[in-house]
């Protein structure tokens, strides 16, 4: 039996044809929820296969293309579409120039910082590799396109709206996702176990008694009361959590009153923590409800805080059998570019959603979009933490080979998995 690498080769995709698809979606991006024209793109890619059958519209614009090839696996393969509020500062060509009216209803600047763009592309791409190599596997593929990952909503938005009920979606025997990262270009990190942290985000309302700037002595400022919150947070992570756990508390949001001269009735904090271990992300809320609660009473309000759960994404749990099946493949397809044993990440996602509703195995795994020279040079200075990562406004992967090993990676994987 050919190799896998031999297999890849011997049907290559039109790159040309994938870069400007690339460079479409980067320029094109949408928020969460609000996908609507890329999810169009993507299913109008599809249908030009002639070879999937098509499901639009589900969970929001989520999207499905199931292949049915004979008998064998199911294995579905999911790329996220989301692009995020974030002012591009690439200064690249095809950079995004985009505003969007969110579903707030406020106008924000738009960018792909993520990376969706480069997932969407790869998973396009290997569907028609898949599509061409049809006579090397049989079974069935599912190729899933979620929206608002960002959100940490669109898989269980997907889920809910019954995926594998209503819309037919044949339940996968195995997922596979990945996301690139800020890390060498060409190279693919796996890992056994939680490969991604679990995140949760919540606003807490702070009330306090507004009042005139010069009297606030007849106030409870909630200002202040925000300010005593936001330091006394930091001492969870560093003074109650053990150092050799994971865990992030951050916040993101802080937000009282409107101009100088008037005490606010209230403050707003958003805060996002992360956390691998459930009695972790136990004492994490609990520590947070104590002293958010606690720091009120200090600053006399009369009236509780609100706390509001806005997110929760579950750990990316690697099955152990499925990832050191993958590592097998990996290694013979990579090289000495695959580690199969990469750190865990705080950086969260909701990928494992789709397989873990369904009590069915899944896989994720990190590849890198960092220009070789300037990852080797940064490498050398110790300092590859300079390089603009995912979120921020400079977040720029470099096409090649970032694109190719993209497709390899979801080919190598879908391929192992059928032919297993
Ligand atoms: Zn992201
Ligand atoms: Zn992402």
């Amino acid at each position: 039996m050919a190799s896998l690498t031999e297999l890849l080769q011997s049907a290559p995709v039109d790159t040309q044809k994938y870069e400007t698809l690339y460079k479409h979606f980067h320029a094109n991006p949408e928020l969460s929820n609000l996908e609507a024209e890329t999810a169009k793109t993507v299913a109008d890619h599809l249908s030009r296969l002639n070879a999937f059958e098509i499901t639009t519209n589900i969970g929001g614009h989520g999207l499905v293309g199931v292949l049915k090839n004979g008998d064998g696996k199911t294995i579905l393969l999911r790329a996220d579409m989301d692009g995020l509020p974030v002012l591009e500062a690439t200064g690249l060509p095809y950079a995004s120039k985009v505003t969007m009216v969110d579903v707030e209803g406020v106008v924000r600047p738009v960018m792909h910082a993520c990376g969706h763009d480069m997932h969407m592309t790869c998973l396009v791409a290997a569907a028609e590799l898949l599509v061409r190599l049809k006579g090397e596997w049989s079974g069935t593929l599912v190729v899933l396109f979620q929206p608002a990952e960002e959100r940490g909503t669109g898989a269980q938005a997907m889920v809910d709206d019954e995926l594998y009920e209503k819309h037919g979606v044949p339940v996968p025997d195995f997922a596979l996702g990945q996301h690139v990262m800020a890390m060498r270009a060409g190279s693919v990190g796996l890992k056994a176990g939680t490969i991604m942290a679990g995140a949760d985000s919540m606003r807490i309302t702070l009330h306090g008694v507004g009042g005139h700037g010069s009297q606030p002595h007849r106030t409870i400022d909630p200002a202040v009361m925000a300010a005593h919150v936001v330091v006394r947070l930091q001492t969870i992570v560093s003074r109650e959590l053990n150092p050799a756990d994971i865990s992030v508390l951050t916040v993101g949001s802080l937000q009282a009153g409107h101009t100088e001269n008037i005490i606010a009735d209230s403050a707003e904090i958003g805060i996002d923590i992360r956390s691998v271990k459930p009695e972790t992300r136990q004492k994490l809320l609990a520590s947070m409800g104590r002293i958010v609660n606690a720091e009120c009473e200090a600053s006399g309000a009369t009236v509780p805080p609100v706390f509001k759960m806005t997110r929760h994404l579950p750990n990316t749990f690697n099955d152990e059998a499925m990832t050191k099946t993958l590592s097998k493949s990996f290694t013979e397809h990579f090289g000495g570019s695959f580690d199969p044993n990469i750190p865990t990440t705080t950086i969260a996602e909701d990928f494992s959603i789709l397989a873990t509703s369904q009590g069915r195995p899944c896989a994720f795994w990190h590849w890198g979009g960092i220009e070789e020279g300037l990852w080797d040079a940064k490498a050398k200075e110790g300092a590859t933490e300079d390089i603009p990562a995912n979120h921020t406004s400079r977040f720029a992967p470099a096409i090649q080979p970032t694109m190719q090993t993209g497709i390899d990676a979801l080919c190598v994987a879908a391929l192992t998995f059928f032919r297993q």
